[in-house]
Parts: C-alpha cells; structure tokens; sequence
C-alpha cells in the first residue's frame, strides 16, 4: 500500500457511506448487501492508519467490538467514526448482529447501546433507528420483538451461545437497558403507511423525548421503504438488512461490476470456531460427505498440547484438489462441559487463537481459498493472517460474500470467506468453493 496520510483522499473521490461493524462476519455481511446495491465496498480490518487508496463508494470498518468491555467498544468505534468521517462518509451506518447480541454477563448488559450513544454524540445528532431485521436470513421485528425464523429469540439457539447469550427477545428493553437516554418503537403499523408516515412518527417520538427507535421490519420491501424514509440521519444503527435501500439515495443502482473478484488459486479449507446450531450441522454435512476433517479439542489445548502443530501435519499430507475442514465445533452440551472446566472467555480465546494460528499456517502451506466459519473466531484468523483490507466480491448465501486479501509481506492473494455461525445452509462450504471454481 502507497504511504498517504490519513487525510489524502485526493484522485478517489471519497466515500459516501461509512460504515462501523462489531465483528468481522457482520462487517462482510453487510458490505455483502452494499455490493448487491451496487456500491464499490472496501472493508478494512480495524481503523486503517491510512487514507484509501482506492475507489469506493462505502467503506466498513470491521472490528471485534462485540465482545469487549463497553468502554473500549466505544473508543474503537470513536476511532473508525473518525476515519470514516476524514474518508468523506456522509452518512454513518453502525452494524450489529442481526440477532442483537453483545456480551451481556450480568454487569455488562451489552455493547449496542454505549456505542449507539458515543456515535450520536460524536455525530452531534439526537435521534437515530435500532433494528437487526434482516428477512432474507429470518431475521424479523415485531411489536419490538426479533424473532429468528418462526421463534422468538429467546427461543432460538441464541439463547446457548457460548459467549453472547440473549434470553430477552423484546429489543426496546434490551436496548433501554444499555442506555442512558430513552428508547421508543417505530411500530409496524407506521412502517405499513410509508415514508411520509414514518417521517411523521419520527417526529412525534423525538417530541417525547425519544432518542432511539427500535423499527420493526417484516419484509425487504419493509427496509426499502424505511432506507428511503431515514436517508436524512446522519447515523444509522442496524443489523445488515437495512443497507439493502441505501446505495439508491446515493443515487447508485445495483450493477454486477461491484463484484467482480481476481480468479482464485490455491488448496481449499475451512475453518470453525462456531458451535452455532446451522454450523455444526455444515461441519456434520462436510464430514459426511467423505471429506477429511480434524477436530481440536479445547481440553488438550489447556493441558498445553500442540494441537495447531498435530492440526498442521495433518493437514500438510492432506492438502489437495479436495478442502479440508478443521474444527473445534460441538454441540451445546459440549460447549457448557468445556466451558464448565475451563470457563467461557479462557475456552473461547484459546480455541480461536489456536484455529488462528492454524489458518495462518494453512495459508502459508498454499491453502489460496479458505473460509472461516464463526464471528470471533474470523476476526482472530483475519488478525493472525495479517490481512488489512479486502475487497467484497459476489455472495454464496444472503449475508455471505468471497473477499480477496493480497497478505503481507509478499501481497499473497487470498479468497476468504467468513461465514457467521448461524447463516447458510447445510452444504454451504462446498457451494461456496463450487462458486470460485
Ligand atoms: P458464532 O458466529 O457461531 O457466534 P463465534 O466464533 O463468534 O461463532 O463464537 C464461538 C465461540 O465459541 C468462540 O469464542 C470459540 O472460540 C468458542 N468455541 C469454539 N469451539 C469451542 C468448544 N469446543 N468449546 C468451547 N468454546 C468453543
């Protein structure tokens, strides 16, 4: 990358949107719909030092906020606003999961919120939206209420995830427990009557003293509508449904050339961390499909056992025309064992680290396709791989595009994917490794 200070956007235009993700996954997953839009998508890993010296329309800033204390959530996202804003962004688009997690561990009742607050008053605004709805992956908002497919989230398998459990699925509680300031419902019934109505309804709940409206959406074409409704705010926060409206206001209609990737080379292999119901029922369908698979244990790990260097001689034999999966994904009841013996953050960071190191490793053995499945557990491989920036290419599922990385030292190109834990179908890892091919 040419050294350019952070501020020198000269000969790129600048960006229009801005966007802020608290997991690596998220961050793909909506610029995944950006692209779709039609919008030229860069998404950076962390704050870059730099300034882009690329054209883009948009821009998202992925960062593993999602589960860190609340304080430093908010400096990280203080940080990319900043960038963004040097960047050109007219309009700033804070991404959460579309089922509304952050850590919540009794004390810390969650990241949405402390951010959403920082970013209003950074921004200088006193109203802004909160809603995951992301209908295309299930993800749906009612009376306030997210439901996941046909159950409430509560009742989803959220409700076991080893590091962000939600056992609440009314989102203006959720959310009004993470703030300070008031938080509404932007109801259907509004949302039914378009634009001029939700405008209108705007207005009454910033009278009352609103400052942030949980919106329910049932449907794209309910998102549509709210895109064009909220185009004046000058913050956005959402899960990445609501980007489907947004390349329109800037005037950019959906075009397949804002996805056009390099052709890819290399081994193929998947990574994953994620012990989410859809993932291991993608490991399971892997693995029954006669592919090689090796399964890392969290216990050999804290006994101090080199899993990555086994994991990697297996692997170094193995690699070939077919992909080769290595996993630590279980079932709840496993996690809860493993947990119980190790506690949930020390198991959580020393499996993703130890699946880190072995990506990294993978790729320096050849692997030039590689998908990583789980949210942290992207954002740990995508660390240890070094990898700054990537362009967002075509999706293989909804909320699920290829990206393309050139790694440091000698810009060596990557396909990666990241897939979060509970998206794509059964069978997504060989449909996504067909789609290169
Ligand atoms: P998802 O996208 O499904 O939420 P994540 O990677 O974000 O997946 O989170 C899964 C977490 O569970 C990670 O911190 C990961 O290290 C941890 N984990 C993975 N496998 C195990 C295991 N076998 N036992 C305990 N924790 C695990």
């Amino acid at each position: 990358m040419r050294d350019r200070n952070l501020a020198d956007t000269s000969g790129y235009g600048g960006i229009k949107l801005g966007c802020i993700a608290d997991d690596f996954t998220g961050a793909t997953d909506l610029a995944n719909n950006l692209v779709r839009g039609g919008m030229r998508v860069v998404q950076t890993i962390g704050v870059p030092r730099q300034a882009l010296d690329t054209q883009a329309d948009a821009a998202v800033v992925a960062l593993k906020s999602r589960t860190v204390s609340p304080g430093e959530a908010v400096a990280q996202s203080l940080a990319a606003l900043q960038w963004l804003k040097v960047q050109g962004a007219r309009q700033i688009y804070f991404k959460y999961c579309s089922t509304f997690d952050s850590v919540y561990n009794g004390e810390q009742r969650g990241n949405i919120g402390p951010v959403t607050e920082a970013l209003m008053d950074a921004l200088g605004t006193d109203f802004t939206v909160a809603t995951p709805a992301f209908p295309d992956n299930a993800r749906t908002v009612f009376k306030g209420h997210l439901f996941v497919g046909d159950v409430l989230l509560a009742e989803s398998g959220m409700r076991n995830h080893p590091l962000t459990p939600m056992t609440d699925s009314n989102l203006v509680r959720v959310l009004q427990a993470q703030c300070k300031h008031p938080v509404g419902l932007l109801d259907y019934s509004v949302v039914a009557q378009g634009e001029a109505a939700i405008g209108q309804r705007i207005g009454q709940l910033r009278a009352q003293g609103v400052r942030i409206a949980v919106v329910d959406a049932l449907s794209n074409a309910d998102l549509l509508v709210l895109g064009r409704a909220l185009a004046g705010l000058p913050l956005l926060t959402a899960g990445s449904g609501l980007a489907i409206g947004l390349p329109a206001n800037f005037s950019i209609a959906a075009s397949p050339c804002a996805s056009v990737l390099p052709a890819a080379r290399g081994f193929a292999a998947v990574v994953s961390g994620s012990c989410s119901v859809a993932t291991n029922e993608q490991v399971r369908h892997f693995i029954s499909a006669g592919l090689s698979a090796f399964a890392i244990d969290p216990l050999q790990l804290a006994a101090g056992v080199d899993v990555v260097a086994k994991a990697l001689d297996w692997a170094g034999s193995r690699l070939g025309p077919q992909p080769l999966l290595v996993y630590s994904t279980v079932d709840t009841v496993a996690v809860k064992a493993a947990q119980a013996r190790m506690g949930a953050q020390a198991a959580g960071e020393l499996v993703e680290q130890a699946l880190a190191r072995i990506a990294k490793g993978l790729v320096e053995r050849g692997v030039g396709q590689l998908i990583v499945a789980g949210g942290e557990t992207s954002g740990a491989c995508v660390q240890a791989l070094g990898i700054e920036r990537m362009q967002v290419g075509m999706q293989v599922a909804p909320g699920v595009p290829w990206c393309h990385a050139l790694i440091a030292p000698h810009a060596k190109p990557l396909h990666i994917l990241l897939k979060s834990g509970n998206f794509g179908a059964d069978d997504i890892f060989s449909q996504a490794f067909k789609a290169l091919s």
